[in-house]
């Protein structure tokens, strides 16, 4: 597999390491600049037009590239199945030389925004798709400021997986309800700090476990079954 990229008017050809005789060789165009190590591309089949759209990570130095190699590896490993759902789609990593300068660059799904939503679903797909990291067995470690969630049509899409290690999650659950879900003491960091802030308690104080609260609707409660049949005899079902 091959990248032609064309770049201020420059022609730079990349190599996939991972795919040397992949018969895919893609031409894309540098259409913007997005952030620092980040451009919007144009990109389409050799030999076509560019026509669609993707997202172009670039890395010049070589701890750069080392890390850069590092999140390509967690794309196409352990992100793999949530790919294109949870976090945006791979699309491979090459390697090339830039003016006499070794650079590697990444390609990924370039995520648009669709139709908006209420900020209690956003709230509820930012955490299902840090629980599906994190059942994926990858620790994040920079969702809580927010700049990793971008909107994929009407989904939530994880970015930015320089930071992330591995991680095997004991014990998280989204709802993090006394009684009911996880105890904070003992479920995922990265989870809990996430659940406070998305959580279906984010609009409210947090509740916190207290040794006096008893939830009678919580299943492993003795007053379960007596709380189910009171509701059932007010709401008949
Ligand atoms: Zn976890």
């Amino acid at each position: 597999m091959s990248l032609t990229l064309v770049w201020d008017g420059q022609t730079h050809l990349f190599e996939s390491r991972a795919h040397p005789r992949g018969s895919v060789h893609h031409n894309a165009l540098v259409v913007k600049r997005l952030q620092k190590h980040i451009h919007l591309l144009l990109i389409g089949i050799l030999g076509a037009e560019p026509s669609g759209s993707a997202i172009l990570k670039i890395a010049r130095e070589a701890d750069e590239i080392s890390a850069l190699e590092q999140e390509a590896v967690i794309y196409a490993n352990q992100l793999k199945s949530i790919q294109g759902k949870y976090v945006p789609e791979f699309y491979g990593i090459y390697h090339g030389e830039v003016m006499g300068s070794p650079v590697a660059c990444m390609l990924l799904e370039y995520c648009t925004p669709g139709a908006r939503i209420s900020p209690d679903e956003r709230n509820r797909k930012i955490m299902l798709a840090a629980c599906a990291v994190h059942a994926a067995g990858l620790m994040h470690c920079e969702l809580l400021s927010g700049h990793n969630l971008v909107m994929s049509g009407k989904d939530i899409k994880i970015v930015d997986f320089s930071g992330a290690v591995p991680h095997r999650c004991y014990g998280a659950t989204p709802t993090l309800h006394p009684g009911r879900g996880g105890d904070s003491s003992q479920g995922c960091r990265e989870l809990v700090a996430l659940e406070r802030v998305y959580g279906v308690f984010s609009g409210a104080a947090f509740p916190a476990a207290s040794p006096g609260f008893v939830n009678p609707f919580a299943e492993e409660n003795v007053l379960y079954v007596l709380a189910r049949r009171v509701v059932g005899m007010v709401m008949p079902q």
